[in-house]
């Protein structure tokens, strides 16, 4: 039975062919006041052309130019990008890739970072005035890009019942209408808030202690969509949730496998680490669907000589593995090695490690064993002589790296996949020592700092049990929300107020008009920001807007100048301290905001001096020394240069796991079964964007210009299909719900051909969320699964859209 997914009340692209006037740039027409949880349309101006040879160099010199010119101007770029990522400077809010330890240059930055900065330090606003012209109904028919354009906003606002503009509320009022609305609660778990990776451990640990002592743990954050999957894996296997490896690890591996991420885009800066890597002869191994050109060539854009060379080729091998074939993939190579292992008996696995120092080898070998040979091939996409390559370069590694991203965690087996990583990793003992390890790359600055504050719906005992003992209240015990079940909850209407501290949780989350009617049904909802987005726009009842200070901004409290800190990918806490003049000031820090919430909502109920607190974020540290394990004595080590290293066991060789020692894992391939016509579809950013930040509409790494509403599709698909470039696609993804069809469509969407297994899609975030179901979720990690959505294609009713282009050229690595 077909049923189709009901078009939003709001009318947006998610609706059935037999709905055609409900697309997004037809939806103005006749129903001006309803707001658009979708940006709208553009694919008329959209442009192909050759994806680019080699990453950043020139060309990346010139676009930060050319932002930092355009958004804070010269001395006020200067001045916050001297800065940047400096000891004692600003980290950089970007995404969480580490800073060298020891000698930093000048411009210890990519492009990306610039952009980022350029954004935050912009001399535009968006004042109360600026409210007043537009209403919410009008905004939302601009582009992401535009809205994110207008500039820093200046003041608290407040969309009322039945208003279509937000306008002015003082900061006192705010937080009364915030206090009267939590009090009035019929249980504290009816109100849900939300964390973005960008909040400082100061601002996270007060947090998530004001939601605790409110009463519930209904704490997601973007965490919950990102790297849920990795940390279910790791603590399982290897009894962390976290990677093991340092900077100087990178030095020091003869082998690095980057599997499910593009660095070119999403984490420049570790280019510079794979480059110096691949120049002392360190084989780079990418395991991806796509060819992304940082993996290919890289030009450093501080080796001025070097600019008009052809680049450092990074990755000698490139895997190009089906979407979702990567655990099919992964055991494929387990089991070259268990073959040659049974040829040559202890001289290919590291039998001691295995022996000392894991639990449950013989069943993974028996499992192994038992694979089908067919079955990896078909299901991973790769040749039996490819896995074969990549079994000799593992086997020949005495010291090998995995690193992987979204592209691993956001399938339905994502928890599975990786711990077949681990399996990998255990084989040869490449964990523990000098130079191996496991390295998921976070993709938001202090994402993995805001869990170790405890930002996390489930957080164990004894970190509950310590909140207990230290701050004299018994903290909610029941598992909170995380980010689906917040949706869920939102939209069958148990949960009435949502809070979000940062982020634009309307597009960073899937099935996006589904998440917009749960967020419309909401009493009220509030996001604390920096910049105007999409999430403003669909609101509760009522809705505030209370705006911070970013991370550039000067901090000045009571007591004098503040810095807040950070912990990066690799575990390492450090400083970060703004040096601009804030755009206004009506703004108030993340941490001031929490504790004036706390205060005006706790009351007298709570033992704490919030304010007190805010006063001197020393303060805040002393507290988080008594709590959290690693952060003893914080504010002083925190003031060493470049900061410290958290605990971690694995990294020591220590592993505590259930076993006492690092897990194999036995996991099925669960094969993708893909009906006659459909495709498997990915989502992924493009060049100029950062999560849901977007700062330009070109891709140059792939060609793609003017525009964000493009599917790549594997040529030869496209010939048998008789699809062109250009051509004008309507996307509709299926998922069986309940063995009932769910259908959800993105209308004209402009068909790109470009290197990608045959049968699978990509299309750019977040404008494909659209079609991720809200019920396809990852297992164990309850991930949305955003890499492998069902998806099929018809023609759209439009006519082509783009002018007769160059000839897409193709990206190869090897
Ligand atoms: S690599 Fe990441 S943290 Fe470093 S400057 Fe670029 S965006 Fe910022």
């Amino acid at each position: 039975m077909k049923r189709p997914w009901a078009a939003a009340k709001r009318g947006l692209g998610s609706s059935t062919s037999s709905e055609p006037d409900s697309t997004p740039g037809r939806q103005a027409e006749g129903s001006a006041a309803i707001p658009s949880a979708q940006p709208p349309l553009e694919t008329d101006t959209i442009q192909i052309s050759k994806p680019a040879r080699v990453a950043a160099g020139f060309t990346s010199l010139i676009k930060s130019a050319e932002v930092t010119l355009k958004e804070p101007g010269l001395s006020r770029g200067i001045k916050a990008l001297r800065q940047l990522n400096q000891f004692d400077g600003v980290d950089c809010p970007g995404c969480a890739w580490p800073d060298p330890d020891e000698d930093r240059a000048i411009n210890e930055y990519c492009e990306n970072g610039v952009k980022a900065i350029a954004e935050e330090a912009t001399t535009k606003r968006v004042t109360a005035d600026f409210f007043r012209q537009w209403s919410i109904a009008e905004l939302s028919r601009q582009p992401d890009y535009w809205l994110g354009h207008q500039g820093r906003l200046t003041h608290p606002m407040v969309r009322l019942t039945g208003s279509d503009h937000y306008q002015e509320i003082s900061w006192g009022d705010a937080f009364a209408m915030i206090a009267q609305q939590l009090n009035a609660l019929q249980s504290p778990d009816e109100a849900i808030f939300y964390t973005s990776g960008r909040t400082s451990n100061e601002a996270a640990f007060l947090y998530q202690l004001f939601v605790r002592q409110f009463g519930t743990n209904n704490l997601p954050d973007c965490s919950n969509m990102c790297h849920e999957s990795s940390g279910a894996a790791l603590k399982e296997t290897i009894g962390v949730g976290k990677g093991t490896v340092r900077l100087e690890d990178f030095d020091l591996a003869d082998t690095i496998l980057i599997i499910g991420q593009n660095p070119g885009t999403n984490h420049p800066r570790m280019l510079a680490t794979l480059q110096k890597a691949a120049r002392r002869g360190a084989t780079i191994v990418s395991v991806n669907p796509l060819a992304e050109v940082g993996l290919s060539r890289f030009k450093h854009p501080k080796e001025v000589l070097r600019l008009f060379g052809s680049g450092t080729r990074i990755a000698k091998h490139f895997v190009r593995v089906r979407l979702s074939g990567d655990l099919a993939f992964f055991k494929g190579v387990c089991k070259e090695i268990l073959e040659e292992e049974a040829r040559r008996p202890g001289k290919v696995i590291d039998r001691t490690f295995i022996e000392q120092k894991t639990h449950g080898f013989e069943d993974f070998r028996r499992s192994i064993g038992v694979a089908s040979w067919d079955q990896i091939v078909a299901e991973s996409g790769i040749s039996r002589t490819q896995i074969r390559e990549i079994a000799e370069v593992v086997m020949r590694s005495k010291a090998m790296i995995a690193c992987w991203a979204m592209g691993l965690t956001q399938q339905r087996h994502a928890v599975a996949t990786i711990q077949e990583v681990v399996n990998l990793m255990l084989l040869g003992g490449h964990l523990g020592r000098p130079g191996a390890g496991v390295c998921p790359v976070r993709g938001h600055s202090n994402v993995q700092g805001d869990r170790t504050m405890g930002i996390w719906e489930k957080m164990p005992e004894n970190f509950l049990d310590k909140l207990r003992d230290t701050f004299g209240f018994e903290p909610p015990r029941k598992p909170g929300w995380d980010v689906v079940e917040s949706i869920r909850a939102m939209h069958r209407g148990e949960a009435k107020v949502f809070f979000a501290m940062g982020g634009n949780f309307l597009s960073a989350t899937p099935d996006t008009e589904f998440t917009a009617r749960a967020l419309s049904r909401c009493r009220l909802t509030v996001q604390v920001s920096t910049k105007l987005n999409r999430g403003h726009l669909i609101t509760g009842e009522r809705a505030l807007i209370l705006p911070c200070l970013g991370r550039t901004d000067r901090d000045l409290q009571a007591g004098g100048a503040q810095f807040v800190t950070v912990e990066n990918s690799m575990g390492i806490v450090h400083s970060s301290r703004g040096n601009l003049d804030p755009p206004s000031e009506h703004l108030m820090s993340e941490p001031a905001i929490v504790a004036r919430l706390a205060a005006a909502v706790l009351g007298e109920r709570s033992r704490l001096d919030w304010l007190n607190l805010v006063e001197d974020y020393d303060r805040i540290r002393d507290l988080i020394a008594r709590v959290v394990p690693g952060c003893d004595d914080m504010n002083r080590k925190v003031r060493r240069r470049g900061g410290f290293y958290l605990p971690n066991a694995a990294r020591d060789d220590e592993y505590a796991t259930s076993t006492g020692h690092a897990n194999f894992t036995v996991s099925p391939i669960e094969p993708v079964h893909l009906e006659p016509g459909k495709f498997l579809l990915t989502t992924l950013r493009s060049h100029d964007q950062y999560n849901t930040t977007i700062y330009g509409l070109d891709d140059r790494y792939r060609g793609i210009f003017h525009g964000r509403r493009v599917v790549l599709l594997n040529p030869e698909d496209m010939a048998e299909r008789n699809w062109n470039q250009g051509d004008l696609l309507d996307v509709t993804s299926h998922f069986l719900n309940e063995g009932a069809e769910e259908l959800r469509t993105a209308y004209r969407i402009v068909a790109v051909p470009y290197e990608i297994p045959r049968r699978c899609a990509a299309m750019y975030f977040p404008e494909a969320n659209v079609l991720v179901p809200i019920g396809s979720v990852a297992v164990k990690s309850n991930t949305p699964t955003s890499k492998a959505i069902v998806v099929s294609f018809a023609a759209s009713c439009q006519t082509a859209a783009v002018p007769a282009p160059e000839e897409a050229e193709s990206v190869r690595v090897s």
